[in-house]
């Protein structure tokens, strides 16, 4: 099957030398990509910068910002049978990047934001038809958040995680995940993001020949 991944933070440059970016380490989508080539899959990896090396066998196009994430998935996204939008997309970039470094003249600074391209939330609407397999990374009402995502953002599949535990999801080695699909939820107990992205392989595989099947 031919796999796509999203993965990492986005940066929004600010001036030349500053950005917006996040704590994401890009581990759960370089595990992913990793599980899915190792099971002979045709892998794509989509990725804001990361301290990772890129898996043997996987295809790679770095970008930096949204803007870019969202660029490059949109033109390659009808050639494959799954999406797993598994990046930390900034959620709002500086209205305007300023063309010289910002001096530190003013007391204060305000910065102007604007949303950012949700790229999950866009590709059913641009006829994407595959697996569309996204992540939430959530404080509160878990399942709730990750049911709401799944309808809004047209997906099969949520994959939820707790980002108030200490020591799970965010730029750390483990993570537990709540699997929210149409039908119920399961949890996939904490285990290390390599494990899970082994546990997550054939789940996802499952959902990809259950959509090929599914009538026009
Ligand atoms: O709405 P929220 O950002 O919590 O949704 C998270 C999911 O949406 C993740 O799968 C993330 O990769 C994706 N996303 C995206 N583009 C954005 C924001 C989120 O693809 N601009």
């Amino acid at each position: 099957m031919k796999i796509l991944i999203t993965a990492g933070p986005t940066r929004e440059a600010i001036d030349p030398v500053r950005f917006l970016s996040n704590r994401s380490s890009g581990r759960m989508g370089y595990a992913l990509a990793h599980a899915f080539a190792h099971a002979q899959h045709q892998v794509l990896l989509i990725s804001g910068p990361t301290a990772l090396e890129v898996p043997d066998h996987v295809d790679f196009i770095p970008i930096e910002s949204a803007e870019e994430m969202f660029v490059a998935t949109c033109q390659v996204c009808s050639r494959y049978d799954v999406v797993i939008c598994c990046a930390a997309v900034s959620d709002y970039r500086p209205v305007q990047c300023a063309t010289q470094k910002i001096k530190k003249n003013a007391v204060t600074l305000s910065l102007e934001l604007e949303r950012t391209p949700d790229v999950l939330g866009s590709l059913r609407s641009r006829g994407f038809t595959g697996a569309l397999i996204g992540f939430a990374a959530e404080t509160q009402d878990l399942e709730l958040q990750a049911r709401r995502k799944l309808d809004e953002k047209g997906c099969d599949l949520i994959i939820a995680n707790d980002v108030s535990q200490p020591g799970v999801g965010f730029d750390s080695e483990d993570n537990e995940l709540l699997l929210v699909d149409p039908l119920g939820s399961i949890v996939l107990p904490r285990a290390t993001k390599s494990q899970l992205a082994h546990q997550l392989v054939p789940i996802i595989c499952d959902i990809a020949f259950q959509r090929q099947r599914m009538p026009e």
